[in-house]
This record gives C-alpha cells, structure tokens and sequence, in this order.
C-alpha cells in the first residue's frame, strides 16, 4: 500500500472539493484532493451545470431562428446532427476540466484518482475499481466534498437503458420521439427544454399543482403560460406503475388529472431530486455525524462534530448548487489556515436556465409571509421595457423585487426572462449590500436594456419617490 501524508485532505473535485483545495494551497497549506474520476469538476463540469448549459444554448439558436419569422426573415428547420450536438458539448466539459488540472497542477495540489474511505478520523483508503492497489492517506484536517447523485426510485427500474437520469440525458445519444419527464425540478425542466427543442414530445409528470416547488407562483405561472406548447404538463399525477417493454417503456399513472390510460414513451427521464452521498465514504469510522439521507451535518465554519475534518457542498443539504459550494469550500479553507471567518450569505441565488429563464435570490414572497415581514412587491412587467419589446422578449418577462415596507430594506427579487440569470447579479449584489428601494431607483441604469426594469421596480416602490431628498 502506497502511504501519502499531507496537511489537508480534500474528498470530491467538484465546485466545492476544487475551490477549498485551491483556497487550502493559495494559503500555503499542502494538500492532496482525491477524486474517483479521473477529471476534476465534479458533477457541475462533467455532468451538471457546464454541459446542460452547452446543450441550452445549442437549443436557445434553434428557437431563435424561430422566433425571427415574426420579423420577416426565414430559415429552413434545422438539420440536426446529434452526435455533433453531443461534440460540441464534450468539448466545452473537455476545456474546463483541462483548465482545471492546470491550474491544480501549478499549485501542487496532488490529485489522487480513486475512492476515498475513512479508516479512521486522520486517514482514509483509496482504492481504484480496476486495480488492486491501493493508497493510504493521513491527514491533519480534511473536507469531505463528495457531493450527490441522482435520487433512485425502488418502484423504477433504472437499470433499463431507456429510463434515464440527468447524466444519461446530457449524454444526448438519441432524441427520443415521446419522453417522460418525472418531476416538476429545474434539472428536469431544463433537459426538458433541450429535447422538446431537438424535436421530443416532453410529458411532464408532478405530484403537485405547480412546477419548481417553493418558488413563487406569479413566476412559475408567466413560465407555465410561454411553455404552454412545448410541455404537457400533468399536473397532481404520480406514477402507478413503469413497465419496460421491447417497444417502449409502458407507464400507467394515478391521481386527480392522471391519464385513465397507460402511456408508452421512448425515453422516461427521472428528475426527482438528487441525494447527498454521505452514508458512502466509511464514515461510521469516525465521530463525524450523518443522517439517513446522507447529509453531514456542519456549523457556520463548516466543521463536523469532529473538528478538524470539515464538510462542504451538496453534501451538507439545499441548496445543492455549484455556487454554493465554492463559498463554503473558500470559508472551510480559511478556517483551516486560521481566519476566523463564517459561511453566512444574505442570499443564494437560484436559476432555472429554462426558456424564459426564472431566476431569484434572497427571499421568495412565500418565504417573507411566512417570517411575518411587513413587505411589498413591486412588479415591472417587460412589456412596458423598450428593449424587451425590440428583442421580442416582452410577453415573457417580469422583474419583481420585494422590499421590507417598513425599512424600505430589499429583501428578495426575481426575474423571469431573457438573460434572467445574468440580470439577476444586480439583485444579488442589492441585497448583500444591504441597499433600499432609493440606492436601486436612484442608480442610473443604461437605456434600453433589460436591466433597468430593476431601477423602474424599485421606482415603483411605494414611497420610494416621495421619500426622496
Ligand atoms: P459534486 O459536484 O457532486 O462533486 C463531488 C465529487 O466527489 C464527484 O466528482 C464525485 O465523483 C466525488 N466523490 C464522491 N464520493 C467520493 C469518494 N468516496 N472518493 C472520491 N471521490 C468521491 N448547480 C448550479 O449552481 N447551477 C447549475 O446550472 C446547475 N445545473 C445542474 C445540472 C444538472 C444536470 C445537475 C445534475 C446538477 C446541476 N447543478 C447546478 C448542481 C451542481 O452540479 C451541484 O450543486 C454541485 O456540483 C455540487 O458540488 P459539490 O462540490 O458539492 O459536489
């Protein structure tokens, strides 16, 4: 058995695993990060973020030049080639995780391939499924950033090939003629989105009555209207039963809107949440605790109960997002390396990359209710913005930012639209520096862009106008 000693011990090279080992060396700490891949990126750049959004965009042009009939410029349907489709989207993954190896490689960060399991609560064994050789590594601190993987399903028989996770779905081998998609989630939706595109018939099976659970129901209904022809979706319906057979996958269902009959798809996508991998990596060999799901449980310095050894990502529970990960893997660094630091955001954004794209950060309407704030939302609809309506983007738009009716305090926006994602830093930034309706009304927003639907929200803000000096 091969032995390696080093200061810190990263577990996962993803967004979370990567960030903290960076942070751990850019601090002068040695540290070795084991992955099972051979890739870093973890989920996010291999198979999560980076792929579903080269996927979106190859979609996003198809829609385009759809869109464009409307000003009089026509194109034939395009001819998809789907193994290209697949190139193209490899070749963005192969760039980053590239770029991530170089830049651990310049920082002497030491990549260990294979599976890592505590031995005890300072040295873990990591084996390779192909190979009996195995590594022992000791560490003074460690953070475990294993992640998580597609939730399974006892009554679903995932080991057909044509019952898909997200992972089988961004493979993008085939477009199937009628898909099923189980689950009302934003991985869901946006797979949904790429093959309804490519030419799928998308079903979209939920439980409930509204998709994106726990997000605000004005938003989810201006998606719900503009994705009225793309999606069917079957809303309060849950699987009876999902028999593979050799010309299909043969799915009955239950519940209030549930088809009578039995349906047979091509393709069954399982988009029903994801589950932390904690209850994988050994660790009742140690004091570090786990609950049933999988989840380590941290404080605000992210440390477990055994403190040197630090958890991080989707590993530790929700938000199970990349960008969360980083932040927690920066302040588990920092913590390591002696700062007296702590992961306490104002706000995590959230973005559905959908067509229109719904995005939110801090708190939601439901959210501020239920905390008993004295609030208020003010609504800009695009269809009143110069530039939505040139870009043909005013039916399908809306920035909604909720202030604190008392302070004049932002507490939580949302936009749904073009570029959602990307106009929602703005919000972020408000609403970690703490900024009222005036600081938002009173900044000069470039004219026309979308972005200025932001400033005319919070103009709108009751009171903003006349409070001001
Ligand atoms: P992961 O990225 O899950 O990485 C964990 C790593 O640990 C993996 O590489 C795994 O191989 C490794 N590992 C696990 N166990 C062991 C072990 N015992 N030994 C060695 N290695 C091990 N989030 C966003 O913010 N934006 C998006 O647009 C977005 N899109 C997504 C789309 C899809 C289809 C999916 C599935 C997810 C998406 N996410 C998105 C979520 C995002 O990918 C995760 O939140 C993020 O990757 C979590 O990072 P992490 O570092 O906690 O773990």
């Amino acid at each position: 058995m091969t032995k390696v000693k080093t200061q810190v011990l990263v577990i996962g090279a993803g967004p979370g695993g990567y960030s903290a080992a960076f942070r751990c060396a850019d601090l002068g700490l040695e540290t070795v990060i084991v992955e099972r891949h051979p890739t870093l990126g973890g989920v996010c750049l291999n198979v999560g973020c980076i792929p579903s959004k080269a996927l979106l965009h190859v979609a996003k042009v198809i829609e385009e030049a759809k869109h464009i009939e409307k000003a009089g410029i026509f194109y034939e349907s395009p001819k998809i080639d789907i193994k290209k489709v697949a190139e193209y989207k490899s070749g963005v993954v192969k760039k980053l995780t590239g770029g991530l190896d170089a830049m651990a490689k310049m920082r002497k960060v030491q990549h260990i391939q294979g599976v890592a399991k505590f031995l005890d609560e300072h040295s873990v064994e990591v084996s390779l499924s192909n190979s009996d050789e195995k590594t022992k590594v000791t560490f003074d601190y460690c953070i475990i950033a294993a992640g998580s993987q597609s939730s399974k399903m006892s009554f679903i028989p995932h080991e057909d090939p044509r019952i898909w996770d997200s992972t089988n779905a961004l493979e993008v081998k085939e477009v199937p003629k009628k898909l099923l998609i189980l689950g009302g989630g934003i991985i869901g939706l946006e797979m949904g989105t790429v093959y309804s595109t490519l030419g799928s018939q998308v079903d979209v099976a939920i439980r409930g009555e509204q998709l994106m659970t726990g997000t605000d129901a004005d938003l989810i209904k201006l998606y719900t209207k503009a994705n009225a022809n793309r999606f069917n979706i079957m809303y309060k319906t849950q699987t009876q039963s999902i028999i593979p057979k050799p010309d299909g996958i043969y799915v009955e269902f239950k519940g209030e809107n549930a088809p009578k009959e039995g349906i047979l798809y091509d393709a069954v996508l399982v988009a029903l949440g994801r589950s932390a991998n904690g209850n994988k990596l050994g660790l009742e060999n140690t004091n570090v605790e786990v609950n049933e799901q999988g989840l380590i449980k941290v404080d605000s310095q992210l440390r477990t109960k055994v403190p040197h050894i630090f958890a991080i990502g989707d590993i530790i529970g929700q938000p199970m997002l990349a960008h969360k990960a980083v932040h927690e893997g920066h302040v588990a660094a920092e913590v390591i390396a002696g700062h007296k630091v702590y992961f306490e955001p104002k706000q995590i954004p959230s973005i559905a990359y959908t067509f229109p794209e719904i995005a939110w950060a801090g708190m939601t309407e439901i959210e501020a209710k239920k905390a008993g704030i004295n609030y208020e939302v003010s609504t800009f609809p695009w269809s009143a913005s110069g530039r939505a309506l040139a870009s043909d983007v005013s039916n399908t738009g809306m920035t909604k930012l909720i202030f604190n009716k008392d302070t004049h305090q932002l507490i939580g926006g949302a936009i749904v639209g073009e570029n959602a994602g990307e106009l929602l830093g703005e919000i972020s930034l408000a609403l970690e520096m703490d900024c009222d309706a005036e600081d938002i009304a009173l900044t000069i927003h470039a004219h026309p862009t979308l972005h200025e639907s932001i400033g005319m929200a919070a103009e709108i803000f009751e009171g903003t106008i006349t409070d001001l000096p």
